[in-house]
């Protein structure tokens, strides 16, 4: 396709007499116009024809089902960028595919309207995540929402406010994934919103309140109309309501919600727990430390409760997942395994000076050693290799000479320089 440019308001005579074959209007009267086989269109009606697209419901019978992955293909497709972890990503796995079976089903029993209905209520699977900062919790739900080809978005539950005080509405979460889903009403209700830092809206002291809790319950409560599916008018621009405006009604009974967070203290309420089952008489042989890395796995629901949680909030988030704290080995692979490796965006980032970066092996372990002293998970890989390559990413680009750089200990610990192989060296040797 060629562009026909717009020359002057003239309209008669040359390319100028072009006109787009939907509108009918001439090149002048058009800001572009673009050429394709014996017919023109202009960038108006582009945008319109991409306006009907992302808006207009697809046609076909299968409109409004989902071609499933089973759970197994979900857990492949996260295992290509999550490292470890594996009792989360199999939950999560089966939790997305059971959550988009039910809206096959949904919908299966909307178009058989009539015929004998199926009374078995499947019940949405939102998913809680716990565990350690920097773990992966964010990572599985955004890498979920790229495989399921879905809206994504995230929302802190800290700036969360109730209804009237000064923050953000609840509903602000859904305006953002409507901005995601690009403003198509349809696409919104079936998207992914992860919820992060759930843990730090729970109640302060773990029993019911009678006084209201504008930073914990008050907020649990709003989130909870939007997990339990509801209808809820949001201002398709955000920001406070105000009866001007109008809205635009979404239904969250589809919408997956992923929450997330540190759950810091679950460790101990937990160990107490099961510390004081062998006292009774089903004494399981559990002597569990708070520290033990795996401690999160037996968390139970009323865990939750004592650290803070609503029951009804609990009740809607059906699947637990729990994250393990990243051991060296795991901060190794995650440097170098993953699709997008932080090691491979790097050398890619080199390749295109035609560099070629090499990472010694000991270069990579000092990289570990750093971050596990940081203990914020694998967050801190990426500011260490950052700053430790800043000075090569700021001069090579002006080097011509360049044909390979090794990454050595040294330049990670900042005690020495980087090797660097020169194009000439190499020929002449
Ligand atoms: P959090 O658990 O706090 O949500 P994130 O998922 O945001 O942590 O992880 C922070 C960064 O660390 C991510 O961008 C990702 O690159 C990396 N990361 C964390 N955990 C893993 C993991 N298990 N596998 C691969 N990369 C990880």
């Amino acid at each position: 396709m060629t562009e026909d440019k717009k020359k002057s308001s003239d309209d008669n005579g040359g390319s100028k007499s072009h006109r787009c074959n939907f509108c009918g209007k001439p090149a002048a009267k058009v800001e572009r116009l673009f050429a394709g086989f014996e017919a023109f269109i202009c960038s108006e009606c582009i945008l319109l024809c991409n306006e009907i697209l992302e808006t207009a419901p697809e046609t076909g019978d299968n409109k409004e089902t989902y071609e499933l992955s089973k759970p197994a293909e979900i857990k492949a497709f996260l295992d290509q960028y999550v490292i470890g972890q594996e009792e989360a990503k199999r939950n999560v796995s089966v939790a997305v595919y059971n959550h988009y079976k039910r809206i096959n089903a949904l919908s299966e029993a909307k178009r058989n309207k009539g015929s004998a209905s199926d009374d078995v209520e499947l019940e949405k699977s939102n998913i809680l995540l716990a565990g350690p900062t920097g773990t992966g919790k964010t990572l599985i739900a955004r890498t979920l929402a790229k495989f399921l080809k879905v809206p994504f978005c995230i929302a802190d539950a800290t700036v969360l406010t109730e209804a009237g005080y000064v923050g953000e509405d609840v509903e602000n979460i859904l305006v953002r994934l409507y901005q995601a889903a690009n403003f198509n009403q349809a696409r919104t209700e079936r998207g992914i919103i992860y919820i992060d830092e759930l843990d730090k809206i729970s109640r302060t002291d773990g029993n019911p309140s009678i006084t209201r809790d504008v930073s914990g319950e008050g907020v649990q409560q709003g989130l909870l109309k939007i997990l339990e599916g509801s209808i809820s008018n949001i201002p398709p621009k955000g920001g406070r309501k105000h009866p001007e405006q109008s809205f635009v009604p979404i239904d969250t009974s589809n919408i997956l919600f992923i929450c997330g967070g540190a759950f810091e203290g679950l460790e101990k309420i937990i160990a107490r727990r099961v510390g004081k089952k062998q006292v009774g008489f089903d004494a399981e042989n559990l002597d569990i430390s708070h520290e033990a890395p795996e401690i999160l796995t037996y968390a139970e629901p009323s865990d939750l409760l004592q650290f803070g949680l609503i029951p009804e909030l609990i009740g809607r988030l059906p699947v637990f997942a729990p994250l393990l704290p990243l051991d060296k080995n795991a901060l190794f692979s995650i440097l170098t395994e993953p699709k997008n490796a932080l090691v491979k965006q790097y050398a890619r980032l080199f390749e295109m000076e035609n560099v070629k970066l090499t990472f010694e092996k000991e270069a990579l372990w000092a990289v570990v050693d750093i971050a596990e002293k940081k203990k914020t998970g694998a967050r801190a890989l990426r500011s260490i290799l950052e700053k430790a390559l800043l000075g090569l990413m700021f001069e090579t680009p002006s080097k011509k000479d360049v044909e390979e750089i090794i990454i050595t200990p040294e330049i990670i610990n900042r005690t020495g320089e980087a090797e660097i192989i020169k194009k000439s060296q190499k020929k002449s040797a």
